[in-house]
């Protein structure tokens, strides 16, 4: 009989636990109050790039496994959402690249002619883009093919969640903090704006006081993400025409030729933030609990990764 994992959150953590379970063999359920496109990772700009999450060290090597995996995810980006975009980091001051750049392939300093008057230089990687609006659904259709379940339910403890004697995985995102009673967990309020266009490559401004400024084209969808905004602690989910204005004066600048392209949408939502990610076995329990949340600014990012890494420590301990 197939080991059973109940999986709680339905988040590209939680769908992306589901689908290497699933695939492994395991009976998977996942059980979650909201299902795409009403998560946080349908919000998400979901360009690979480690950010706002800890540990560093960790972050990069989850992060170039799930590099890895998302290469052999754009053969059909009209199913998966999946292409691999060239980025550009703007800098001012001395080029200073961070470790996750150095370590692609793809990295190279920018000549002097391919970044705008006041910059002091730049550099282009190769990075994994995912259009959410597909590839949410694809990461559903892939669980249900290996005979993954959801059940929708909403939880007010962890408790009410860790019945029966099934593996179960805690991987809801902001929703850890008030389950798992975690102090640790606290919202990064993001919020981004959609316009219809498209450009041969994105951009990325790191040297903005509160945020880096981006332009993210997506080819699929055939609109471009602009942002950034990283407000700690603050939980409101309310469109602020301030910040609105902020994002789009400062691409602006990174692009002037976005001058004339048609606004069409705003998008606010609640990165989970936490001191560290938590990935461990919770021994309170007699059963095995396992926690995976706090991915901050890089659910996209750290998926495969951090999926990888539960299936390893699962099958080291479960029989299935
Ligand atoms: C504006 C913005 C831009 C971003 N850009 C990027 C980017 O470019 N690259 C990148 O890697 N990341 C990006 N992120 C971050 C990324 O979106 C998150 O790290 C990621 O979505 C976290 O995924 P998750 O599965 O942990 O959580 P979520 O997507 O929030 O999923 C949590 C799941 O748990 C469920 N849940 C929670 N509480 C309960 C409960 N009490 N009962 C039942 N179910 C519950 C929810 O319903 C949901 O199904 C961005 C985020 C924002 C807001």
């Amino acid at each position: 009989m197939k080991r059973q994992v109940s999986i709680l959150g339905a988040g590209v953590i939680g769908l992306s636990c589901g689908v290497r379970l699933a695939e492994a063999g395991y009976d998977v359920t996942i059980y979650a109050k909201d299902f795409s496109p009403e998560t946080t990772s349908d919000v998400s700009a979901a360009i690979w790039a480690p950010y706002a999450v800890q540990p560093v060290e960790l972050a990069q090597q989850w992060g170039l496994d799930t590099y890895k995996v998302f290469l052999s995810l754009m053969d059909q980006p009209e199913e998966t959402g999946v292409s691999l975009l060239p980025l550009r980091e703007y800098v001012i001051g001395e080029v200073n690249p961070p470790g996750w750049a150095l370590a692609l392939e793809s990295f190279r300093l920018l000549p002097k002619d391919a970044y705008p008057e006041g910059y002091d230089g730049g550099f282009e990687v190769h990075v994994p883009l995912a259009e959410m609006g597909l590839y949410m659904p694809y990461l559903m259709k892939r669980f249900v093919e290996a005979g993954g379940r959801c059940v929708e339910r909403t939880f007010t403890r962890l408790d009410d969640f860790i019945q029966g004697d099934a593996i179960h995985v805690h991987c809801a995102g902001l929703g850890a903090g008030a389950l798992a009673d975690d102090p640790d967990v606290f919202p990064i309020r993001g919020q981004i704006m959609r316009v219809k266009g498209t450009l041969p490559f994105g951009i990325d401004d790191d040297t903005s006081e509160d945020a880096p400024l981006y332009i993210f084209p997506r080819p699929q969808t055939g609109d471009i993400i602009l942002g950034g905004c990283a407000q700690y602690h603050d939980d409101s989910l309310e469109v602020d025409e301030e910040m609105a204005r902020h994002i789009w004066r400062g691409c602006l600048r990174l692009c002037p030729s976005l001058e004339g392209f048609e606004e069409a949408q705003h998008v606010v939502g609640l990165r989970p933030g936490r001191t560290a990610i938590r990935f461990e076995r919770d021994n309170t329990y007699t059963q095995p609990v396992y926690h995976l949340y706090g991915h901050g600014g890089s659910g996209m990012t750290l998926s495969w990764g951090s999926a990888d890494a539960l299936l390893r420590m699962i099958v080291g301990i479960a029989d299935c």
